[in-house]
């Protein structure tokens, strides 16, 4: 991680930071679980919510308010659902993105490229998943390049239709005790986790509602063999949103895990998985680098050809 070096300061910043989102960011010790866990800098190296919580505790506004790194937030809540201490760098570096928009430092089109950007690839990792799961159910080999220029070639012409659900009632599930431990049966279907949800947000398709469903009407194979399963990025947002108690994260999780042992998906599926993350992450962040090099235009590149430069399709 860089030094912090504060050259500004705000008196009042971390009052107002932790009066809005009743939490303290001055509760934060330091102990790096939500800079561990967060998918970005996990995959890209940059973007440290530990970071942006001491800054937001010294008052730094300016450094924040001028750093691409508060772009690079994908908002999954990740950094939040796991602070022993309570602390929220989600909506802290909301705050900030606001204020930053507020303030004129962005235009709104930066921030609609923003927006863009997240469910173009979103989008993208959705095919990229769809092909990668196909060729290894078909035993064929991929690269990961190969797949990912098609998943953009594929996302950029794809509409965003919420897929109608085609289940037929058949209720003869049998549930182990584990997946009966993470609450599903008591789901109320009131979709709070569903709009809470980060994939959600930019897949239509993606419904952790539709998930735990699928499962409960008996649609064991169907749902064991779906891609959706591995869209789901583990950052148990669902989880802390339910107020009926059901883990939704978990039980994707353990689902994940039946798909591996009944060798419906092979066991090194999340290792394959996770290099096409990495692919996706970098291209996120490199056009959301050379966004912010425009974040004061009024007009914006084209994001699809951004993402044809960078990867040279
Ligand atoms: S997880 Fe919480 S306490 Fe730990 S560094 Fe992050 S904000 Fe601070
Ligand atoms: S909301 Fe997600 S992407 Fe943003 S800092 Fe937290 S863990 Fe990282
Ligand atoms: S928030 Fe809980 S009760 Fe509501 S749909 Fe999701 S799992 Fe079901
Ligand atoms: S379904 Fe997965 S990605 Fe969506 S909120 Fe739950 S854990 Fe996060």
């Amino acid at each position: 991680m860089e030094a912090i070096r504060i050259e500004s300061l705000s008196s009042d910043l971390k009052y107002a930071v932790n009066a809005f989102f009743e939490s303290g960011t001055l509760g934060c010790y330091t102990c790096n679980t939500c800079t561990v866990e967060c998918p970005v800098n996990r995959n890209v190296g940059r973007l440290d919510p530990r970071k942006v919580v001491r800054m937001t505790a010294f008052g730094m506004k300016e450094e924040l308010l001028e750093s691409v790194d508060i772009w690079l937030c994908m908002q999954c809540r990740k950094c939040s659902n796991v602070c022993p201490q309570k602390v929220e760098p989600a909506p802290a570096i909301y705050f900030f993105r606001n204020l930053a928009l507020k303030e004129n430092r962005v235009t709104g089109e930066f921030t609609r490229f923003i927006d863009q950007t997240e469910r173009y690839i979103q989008e993208a990792r959705k095919q990229a998943y769809t092909l990668a799961l196909g060729a290894w159910r078909g035993g064929k080999a991929f690269s990961v390049e190969e797949v990912i220029k098609k998943a953009f070639v594929a996302a950029a012409g794809n509409e965003r239709n919420a897929e109608r659900s085609t289940s037929t009632l058949k209720v003869e599930h049998l549930v182990s005790d584990g997946l009966k431990e993470t609450g599903f049966t008591q789901c109320l279907t009131c979709r709070e986790c569903t709009v809470s949800c980060i994939v959600s947000r930019s897949i239509g398709s993606f419904d952790p509602v539709k998930i735990m469903r699928t499962y409960y009407l008996g649609q064991e194979d169907k749902i064991l063999a779906s891609p959706d399963l591995w869209l789901c990025i583990s950052c148990e947002t669902c989880s802390e949103v339910c107020k009926q108690g059901v883990r939704g994260s978990a039980l994707i999780n353990r689902l994940k895990n039946l798909a591996i042992e009944r060798e419906i998906m092979p066991s090194g599926i999340m290792g394959e998985l996770a290099e096409l993350d990495r692919a996706l992450h970098e291209i996120r962040a490199e056009v959301i680098y050379r966004a912010w090099e425009n974040r004061k235009e009024t007009r914006f590149f084209d994001l699809s050809s951004e993402v044809e430069k960078i990867t040279g399709s």
